[in-house]
């Protein structure tokens, strides 16, 4: 049984103002296997008192100061990987190779990501007469949900410490262990108190008393489009800034060409793993027309090769992360087949209508072996991302166009996220 029962404000392990304790559910077994503290206003009060308090001396550190923190933070993750990996193996379902894998991996690439591009971000530029200066936006909110728990909380945290911020993170009620031990991390690794908060609860106890409160400078939010709104608007009277990671419905344009078997399977199992739940899946095959009836053996056979089961055991994926979740895609299955499902495209041009068609855009791809008709679809299509034969890269930014929010992360975007701009005028 693994209990999160404290909250960690201004540099200490606390008890929440008030108790209220809720389960914490293993989707695989079903089984209660900790407990969760849901905190409320009066929590995110004390945790947003020690970050302003600290933004005076943290926002002041040096680069070298920040790069120190940040290598302590990294050794620390080392020392905590296998713990990590259980963790969010346990609370969302993820199979041991999946959660050993990229999930802490994705936590272990952004912070060597934030050392590398901390060791020569540029903070000032003389332009002419004019000295602009990039400085930490103040003290920041960050709200995350359970499907790629790690990633989601090291692309806000990371950046945001690189560039000298101070934060209270609330991460998923759903899957808090691996949060926990992410502040344990921070706190083993030296972080100056107040600096790095961690209040847990849910949307209406503690993420409306982060977006509505006056004394926090941004919102940075991953989760559903519904919360997003919600978020923006209760952040409207304070006028802080509120970036936005939201959801997508992405579509995979597949070539025809004679990788195209090969491109379909892969994309079928693109879309499968970590149980489906990536908000970059690519969910919306686009085939030509004549070749729907090879697609549909070629994914057939992809998706019968994706063997589900127990996440601890060699499985490929593991259950979805609750029983609701799984209902609500047995709602969708259903649906989809009495609306007689089917995606039709009769060439590329029909297919970018159809790609683009959504009021989502947050990733893309395209498989295929002809690279210059991808890279001219490319650019064409309207999203954040786009992946062509599956590339990837720490570096890329990652954000939404149209619905699936704004703002961007990883990488020196991830930086700039974080940052106000100040010109200094008469400066020479
Ligand atoms: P969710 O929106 O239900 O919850 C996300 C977080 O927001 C949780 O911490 C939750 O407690 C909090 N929250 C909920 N309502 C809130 C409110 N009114 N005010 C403040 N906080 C609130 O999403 P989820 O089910 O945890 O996550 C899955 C969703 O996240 C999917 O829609 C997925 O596409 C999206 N997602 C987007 C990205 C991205 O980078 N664009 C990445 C991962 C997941």
């Amino acid at each position: 049984m693994r209990d999160c029962t404290k909250f960690y404000i201004d540099g200490q392990w606390v008890d929440p103002v008030s108790e209220d304790t809720r389960p914490v559910e293993n989707p695989a077994t079903e089984e209660t296997i900790g407990h969760v503290s849901f905190g409320t206003k009066a929590d995110v009060d004390k945790a947003v008192k020690a970050a302003r308090r600290a933004f005076e001396s943290f926002s002041q550190t040096s680069r070298e100061e920040r790069l120190t923190l940040l290598r302590a933070i990294q050794a620390e993750i080392e020392n905590r990987k296998e713990e990590l990996a259980t963790a969010v193996s346990d609370e969302m379902g993820a199979p041991m190779s999946l959660a050993n894998g990229p999930h802490v991996g994705l936590l272990a690439g952004h912070c060597a990501t934030a050392i590398e591009i901390l060791e020569r971000f540029e903070f000032e530029r003389q332009d002419g007469p004019t000295l602009h200066v990039w400085e930490p936006i103040g003290v920041v909110g960050m709200i995350t949900p359970w499907n790629w728990p790690l990633n989601q909380i090291a692309c806000k945290v990371f950046p945001a410490l690189a560039t000298g911020n101070t934060m209270i993170l609330k991460p998923s009620e759903i899957a808090p262990f691996n949060a926990y031990i992410f502040a344990e991390i921070m706190d083993a690794a030296g972080i100056p108190a107040g600096v790095f908060n961690l209040v847990n609860g849910d949307g209406p106890g503690v993420g409306e008393a982060i977006s509505g409160h006056p004394d926090i400078d941004m919102v940075s939010f991953t989760g559903s489009t519904r919360a997003g709104v919600l978020i923006a608007k209760n952040a409207a009277d304070t006028v802080k800034r509120v970036a936005q990671e939201l959801g997508g419905k992405s579509p995979n344009i597949v070539l025809d060409d004679s990788a195209f078997t090969k491109s379909v399977m892969r994309g079928t199992t693109a879309m499968m793993g970590n149980s489906g739940q990536t908000c970059t899946a690519p969910s919306r095959m686009l085939v030509p027309h004549a070749r729907m009836e090879e697609a549909k053996a070629a994914a057939k056979e992809a998706a019968e090769g994706v063997i589900p089961g127990d996440p601890k055991g060699n499985a490929a994926i593991g259950p979805v992360v609750s029983r609701q979740q799984w209902d609500k895609i047995q709602g969708l299955i259903e649906k989809g087949i009495e609306e007689g499902a089917t995606l039709v495209a009769g060439g590329p041009g029909n297919a970018i209508r159809i790609a683009n068609d959504t009021e989502y855009g947050l990733a893309s791809a395209i498989t295929g072996e002809d690279i210059e008709t991808a890279r001219s679809l490319a650019k064409r299509i309207r999203a954040g991302r786009v992946a062509i034969n599956g590339g990837y890269d720490m570096n890329a930014a990652f954000g939404g166009y149209k619905k699936s929010g704004n703002g961007r992360e990883w990488g020196e975007f991830g930086f700039h996220d974080f940052l106000e701009v100040k010109a200094v005028m008469g400066h020479s």
